[in-house]
């Protein structure tokens, strides 16, 4: 291979082959930087031997070549040390030319790269640049790490339909025409979420599959319409056990690409991330928000909220961004009109302190003792956000709160993001300092309320099961799905997510095992008994069987890779990407099927209007 070639080598005989990566021709003497996977190795062809230097002539950028020659080590001066190869080159006696290529769009060479749609377009040329070999060779050996850490624990690898019914996960689903049965439907899987707990079901205990699902979502950047999955289930596990595999193969994944992680991963629920983060998903790498009402005295709190005009029902967050107080007074004022940019109606209007010197000065001890209590550094930049003060004093509801803690949370990453090169430990994701923050984030709403449906929805998914503590509350609460102030909302879900720096790697949950259970879950939902079993009759048959407990979880791989390389984007770790509009462009996919097609699958196109 053309990575191989070592000083040990010289006066050895070496058969080469590989694309022509650059060619200088000093006219007694040509140069050809041989390239494949492995590196680059030196081949020089020298006039002395003139069938081989006159065919070397023809050579141009990416010809395929095979050639024999001796190992010979560099002069001193000419070594280079930037690869592998570098002490020797080869001396070349023979050449064949396997074969030529058109003059390329771009060269996997090139230090300028042309723009993304070239690159998707002409992919097999992209995917020769060291850039994308060494992605797609951290990939493999990511799924390789987390392939033998599952089979070493006892789980199997199980595959499951790609042409199935629809798995709800929340997106819309791919439809796949039947031709035997003209009007029926396959659908793509959005995840293999029914398979894996029928695995469960049929007894195998432990499966895993690193699958591709599909969901057809609207625009999102940096979304795949097929993307892959670490998936997998287990029988009687406690949330703990289900965590414990994944910081196991985490770690075996992440030492595949040279980094050792610490496991267990810190563990919050679902309240105090949005009460300290304002965000279900936290970066740890900045410190939380500080509610800091409970360092002061009733009538400290009331002088303090009545200035800033703030709802003391409401937290009062300190907000902080280390070592990035050193910004100008037009910054500073841009901060202060957070609020007003933002507004919404009701008490999630942030007000703000955003002048800690100002305030200093006006209230030194009520100043100094917020700051001590929140920690504040001499070099940090902090401020003080509070609710709005409405004229009608409303009751402050759970979602107040909640609403009100998420803007600041918007307000802390926004502020992080800005002013981020001034704060040493924050780098974005894929940054070179790397500095791992895993977390577990548990105990989530079991129902969210959707604006658009007018419904309460899964916040997970329908399978999963709730706190056993809750179960009164959903029984008491059972037809109210559509009652927006409905106590379904305050159920919480045996879920859980593991996020890292600020992005969610995966959701899990622990399942409903029992029928009658699942039939509650359809129900609450304002899922009436015919429609559940016509959309999941199978399932919930299956479930009357003796269904074990079981959970279990899915981690997206691309992300870990494309975190683990460092790269910019989902499509820089997938070999064959499709762009933000699902959209090959190598391929040309999608495109019209021909009128024979359509006749056969009884379908016939409406013309867009
Ligand atoms: N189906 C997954 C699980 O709960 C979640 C997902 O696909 O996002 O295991």
């Amino acid at each position: 291979m053309c990575g191989a070639l070592r000083a040990s080598d010289a006066g050895k005989k070496a058969v080469l082959m590989g694309w022509v990566n650059r060619r200088r021709d000093l006219g007694s003497i040509i140069f050809i930087d041989l390239r494949d996977r492995t590196g680059v190795t030196q081949v020089v062809f020298n006039r002395e031997n003139s069938a081989a230097h006159d065919k070397a002539e023809q050579l141009r950028n990416e010809f395929v070549i095979a050639v024999i020659g001796t190992v010979k080590l560099r002069d001193k001066d000419t070594v280079n040390k930037n690869i592998a190869t570098g002490e020797v080159e080869l001396i070349v006696e023979e050449l064949r030319i396997l074969n030529d290529s058109k003059q390329l769009p771009f060269l996997p060479g090139d230090t300028v790269l042309p723009n993304e749609e070239m690159r998707l377009k002409y992919r097999y040329i992209d995917l020769r640049r060291d850039a994308m070999q060494f992605n797609i060779e951290t990939r493999h050996k990511v799924s390789k790490a987390i392939r033998d850490y599952l089979s070493s624990q006892g789980f199997f690898e199980i595959e499951t339909p790609f042409m199935t019914r629809s798995t709800p996960e929340g997106a819309r689903d791919y439809l796949v025409p039947s031709r035997v049965q003209p009007g029926s439907f396959y659908a793509l899987p959005q995840s293999p979420q029914m398979f894996k707990q029928i695995l469960m079901i049929s007894g195998f205990d432990k499966y895993f599959q690193i699958v591709r699902c599909f969901r057809d979502e609207d625009f999102r950047a940096d979304r795949q319409a097929e993307f892959t999955q670490i998936d997998l289930e287990m029988t009687y596990p406690r949330v703990e056990t289900v965590w414990g595999v994944v910081e196991g193969f985490l770690t075996a994944a992440f030492k595949a690409a040279g980094v050792d992680i610490k496991t267990p991963f810190p563990r919050m629920s679902y309240d105090e991330a949005i009460r300290k983060y304002g965000n279900d998903k936290p970066d740890m790498r900045l410190p939380a928000m500080v509610d800091i009402r409970e360092a002061l005295t009733p009538e400290e709190l009331e002088e303090l909220t009545t200035k800033f005009r703030m709802r003391k029902e409401f937290p009062v967050q300190l907000i902080r961004i280390p070592h990035a107080g050193d910004i100008s007074g037009t910054e500073r004022r841009t901060i202060g009109t957070y609020g007003a940019y933002n507004h919404v109606q009701g008490p999630a209007f942030v007000q703000l302190m955003t002048d800690p010197k100002r305030f200093a000065k006006d209230y030194a001890a009520l100043s100094e003792k917020v700051a001590a209590f929140a920690k504040v550094e001499a070099d940090d930049l902090w401020l003080l956000a509070g609710a709005a003060n409405k004229p009608e004093n409303a009751a402050v509801m759970d979602q107040d709160v909640q609403h009100f803690c998420e803007k600041c949370g918007f307000l802390r990453l926004d502020l992080a993001q800005k002013y981020a090169s001034k704060h040493k430990a924050f780098e974005k994701i894929g940054d070179v300092a790397k500095d791992y923050r895993f977390l577990w984030v548990s105990d989530f709403p079991m129902f969210d309320w959707e604006k658009e449906e007018k419904a309460w929805m899964p916040a997970h998914h329908p399978f999963t099961t709730l706190h056993e503590e809750d179960f009164a509350k959903l029984e008491a609460n059972i037809d109210s799905a559509r009652d927006p102030k409905s106590p379904l909302g305050e159920i919480r879900a045996l879920a859980y997510d593991v996020v890292l720096n600020g992005t969610e790697l995966g959701s899990g949950s622990i399942r409903i095992h029992r029928q009658d259970v699942q039939r509650k879950i359809f129900q609450a939902l304002g899922m009436s008994d015919e429609e559940a079993k016509a959309r999941f009759g199978f399932f919930l048959e299956a479930l009357e069987y003796g269904t074990p407990p079981h959970g279990g979880i899915a981690l997206g791989l691309d992300r870990i890779v494309m975190i683990l390389t460092g790269a910019e984007s989902l499509r820089e770790v997938i070999p064959f990407p499709k762009t933000a509009r699902a959209v090959d462009l190598m391929v040309d996919a999608p495109s019209p099927a021909t009128e024979k097609q359509l006749k056969e699958l009884g379908l016939l196109i409406k013309k867009a209007t």
